[in-house]
């Protein structure tokens, strides 16, 4: 919930209560300590500002209803098979098999064929990861690794974790080797890894540190996709002030700011990432969040244009994109080839409705969320109509010459 108070508001509701009580003091006339003590009720909470009766209005109470009658297409599910390349099974299912069935069944209600899990990890955690997908549903999962850059070292002493040991990138290669063999099908990384994790002299550790250039290439070698995190929406890397497009986000969640001289640059960390996709031309990397720069689709465009082993992947960001849609319809027909689907879920049917809607109608503005309040900027979207051939490579031809395992499960299931 928002905590937002604006100290104006609550003195103008306090000092006409305390002109009252002071009134009230004096014209009872004797003893008025005493008697104030005595009578003065406590002080009332102050009224809602809430916008009635003339009452000034906050943010969080703020819940504008469209009037426009335009045409409202609720489309259920998708129109072709869909594979999700952004999900989280572990995170946020915590390895439960009851939410895992639940999930299982909204997928199969919005024409999910297959979701790519991000949350493998490696070695005992991915034994344990791979149990809890695949034991049932081996045919809708495929499962991307994850590196342990801290290991057993301490949270709070950098100079511990594994990744500082001289030998790491070589065991990480070997342990990446054995996870291809068991049916792993890329790395995905992280957003600490640049914009979290420090070495122990204090300086951020980079994602183009050339320490980790063994496992780029291993992962291009082996076939493995790396999908990385890098960076993160332009308003969380500025001040959290009145001109911020995200100021209610960031006001209920200030951890998700990185503005500020103690953080890493965002265009330092988007040219960090470029420079490990322009060294590893045979390793294909898929840019999450559309490359975590949807605000952009220029610069998008560019490295797309500039970097053949790059494609994007858009989950999370019809925020983004719906609100520009006349550049995002351009964008997706331009490069349909190099556009992946994903949501960042498991989420609930809620969240998965305006997916559709955005991807197949012309529907205009309407919400990007189930939330009642606009959870990743105060707008609503509009549709691009994206024409079937589009719809099929971006749902899910891409992902099957991209990732592998994926054609595989898609022609089972047929
Ligand atoms: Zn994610």
């Amino acid at each position: 919930m928002i905590a937002f108070i604006n100290p104006i508001h609550v003195l103008r509701t306090l000092v006409p209560l305390v002109a009252m009580m002071l009134t009230a003091s004096i014209t009872r006339g004797d003893e008025p300590a005493a008697a104030a003590q005595a009578t003065t009720p406590p002080l009332a909470p102050p009224a809602p500002l809430d916008g009635r009766d003339g009452r000034d209005l906050t943010l969080e109470n703020f819940r504008p209803q469209s009037m426009l009658a335009v045409p409202v297409h609720h489309l259920p599910r998708a129109k072709f098979p869909v594979v999700d390349v952004h999900v989280h099974p572990r995170i946020r299912l915590h390895h439960s098999p009851e939410q895992l069935d639940d999930f299982v069944r909204t997928m199969d209600a919005h024409n999910i064929a297959l979701c790519v899990s991000l949350d493998g990890g490696l070695g005992t955690a991915l034994d344990e990861h791979m149990a809890y997908v695949w034991t049932k549903y081996r045919d809708r999962f495929v499962i991307f690794a994850n590196i342990d850059w801290r290991g057993d070292g301490r949270a709070d002493d950098p100079a511990s974790w594994d990744c500082q040991r001289p030998d790491f990138a070589r065991r990480m290669v070997a342990a990446l080797e054995a996870a291809k063999a068991k049916g792993v099908s890329g790395l995905k990384v992280f957003k600490d890894l640049g914009l979290v994790y420090k070495n122990p002299d204090g300086t951020y550790i980079r994602i183009d540190d050339e320490r980790w250039s063994p496992i780029w290439a291993a992962c291009g070698r082996l076939g493995l996709p790396v999908i990385i995190h890098s960076g993160d929406p332009t308003a969380f890397f500025l001040p959290i002030d009145e001109k911020n497009e995200r100021w209610e986000e960031l006001h209920r969640h200030p951890e998700w700011s990185f503005y500020g001289p103690d953080f890493p640059k965002r265009d330092d960390l988007l040219a960090a990432y470029l420079k490990i996709v322009e060294r590893h031309p045979q390793t294909t990397f898929i840019g999450a969040h559309v490359s975590n720069n949807a605000e952009d689709l220029a610069a998008v465009s560019s490295w797309l244009d500039k970097y053949p082993n790059l494609v994007v992947e858009i989950a999370s960001r019809i925020s983004e994109l719906g609100r520009q849609p006349y550049t995002a319809r351009k964008f997706f027909l331009k490069y349909a080839d190099r556009i992946l689907f994903g949501t960042d879920g498991p989420r609930a049917a809620g969240r998965l409705f305006p997916y559709w809607r955005f991807m197949e109608t012309d529907d205009e503005y309407f919400a990007y969320a189930e939330n009642p309040f606009p959870p990743q900027g105060l707008w609503n979207i509009y549709g691009i109509y994206l024409p079937d051939e589009v719809l099929k490579k971006v749902y899910h031809e891409n992902a099957a010459r991209i990732i592998p395992g994926v054609r595989e499960k898609l022609a089972a299931r047929k």
